[in-house]
């Protein structure tokens, strides 16, 4: 009998939660030796999502909930959930059913076959607006031409499988501004990925934007590669070279002729670019920075205010002990 824990980030999802149990369950009870758990990870929600899951919990024996003192984002709640899930593998999924539960059977069929990442790949990205779909070209190919010791999967989500061994893995690796994406794909190990097509929003709403979703691609390109640090040094290069060259021009047009060549124009548009780059240099340096400023600090991923009803006080460095990784109820 294999035990899989289903991990579930929740923000301001009381329109769907109800939903979810129940269709995923049914579902999950079609595949044949395999027991389910979930851990609903409650990520500060400002609606009544807590009060739905506590209510979930209470009237399910194979489902938990965890309740973060705060919003942290995605990423840290399903750091969360993955540190106290306690299956031989999980299966991460959002609460809005954007993903559908029938792949999980698939999911589980290759875990068996012996792959410990099975990723869902989504094929339907056309129908995403110009904008988004450049931009996401965009960041997979700076991600792709610079992060040059693995590759980063492309349209493949949090929607996967993971066998322990990348969980624990994962759970070594405490940084506190988290790319997941990233740290999946650095984990290694034997990798599926699998079509899948995102279903719309069963009810509320999505909490991204292109801001957000700009702030993510930043943080993911600055935790994931410094090729921005080495284009810049060699840009400086560049234009240091074309500077010099630019220098004996004006010279040598000013000896043998002397002209001292047009100024004003070339001065300003010489000014603004260099202006310029020097400003984007540094803001470069300042996202590295605000990285070093965040992981030097050394704060948790995330505190836990409640599970399963009882209230928990933050045990420093997640030792993985019965403590704080054994879930009642399972
Ligand atoms: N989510 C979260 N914390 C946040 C934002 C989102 O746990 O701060 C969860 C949310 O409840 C959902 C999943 O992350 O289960 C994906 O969020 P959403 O559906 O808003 O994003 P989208 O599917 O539009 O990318
Ligand atoms: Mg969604």
């Amino acid at each position: 009998m294999d035990k899989i824990t289903i991990v579930v980030p929740c923000y301001n999802e009381q329109e769907v939660i109800d939903m979810f149990y129940p269709e995923v369950q049914k579902e999950v009870e079609k595949i044949p030796d395999c027991e389910f758990n979930y851990i609903f990870v409650n990520d500060g929600s400002r609606d009544n999502t807590l009060e739905k899951l506590r209510k979930i919990s209470a009237e399910h024996e194979n489902a938990n909930y965890l309740s973060l003192s705060r919003n942290f984002g995605k990423e840290s709640a399903m750091m969360a959930g993955i540190d106290y899930a306690d299956g031989d593998a999980i299966i991460i999924m959002d609460a809005d059913l954007q993903h559908p539960p029938e792949k999980i059977a698939e999911m589980i069929k290759f875990w068996r076959e012996g792959f410990d990442d099975v990723c869902a790949k989504r094929v339907d990205r056309a129908g995403e607006t110009w904008l988004k779909r450049t931009c996401t070209n965009i960041f997979y190919g700076i991600m792709k031409k610079f992060s040059t010791s693995y590759e980063m999967q492309r349209d493949v989500g949090d929607f996967r499988l993971l066998d322990r061994r990348c969980i624990e893995a994962l759970k070594i690796m405490r940084e506190n501004q988290r790319f997941t994406k990233g740290l999946f794909t650095w984990v290694g190990y034997k990798k599926k990925e699998i079509p899948f097509e995102v279903q719309p929003r069963a009810a509320g709403q999505t909490t991204w934007n292109y801001v957000a979703l700009f702030n993510l691609a930043l943080k993911g390109m600055t935790s994931f590669t410094t090729a921005p640090l080495h284009l810049m040094t060699f840009f400086g290069l560049t234009i240091s070279f074309g500077a010099i060259v630019y220098m004996i021009f004006v010279m040598l047009m000013a000896l043998i002729y002397g002209d001292p060549v047009a100024g004003y124009p070339t001065l300003m548009s010489v000014m603004l670019f260099l202006g310029g780059t020097q400003l984007l240099a540094l803001g470069i340096i300042g996202e590295y920075l605000s990285q070093i400023f965040h992981e030097t600090k050394h704060r948790p991923i995330y505190l836990v205010d409640e599970m399963n009803g009882e209230k928990m006080i933050y045990v420093p460095q997640f030792v993985p002990t019965e403590r704080n990784t054994k879930v009642k109820k399972f």
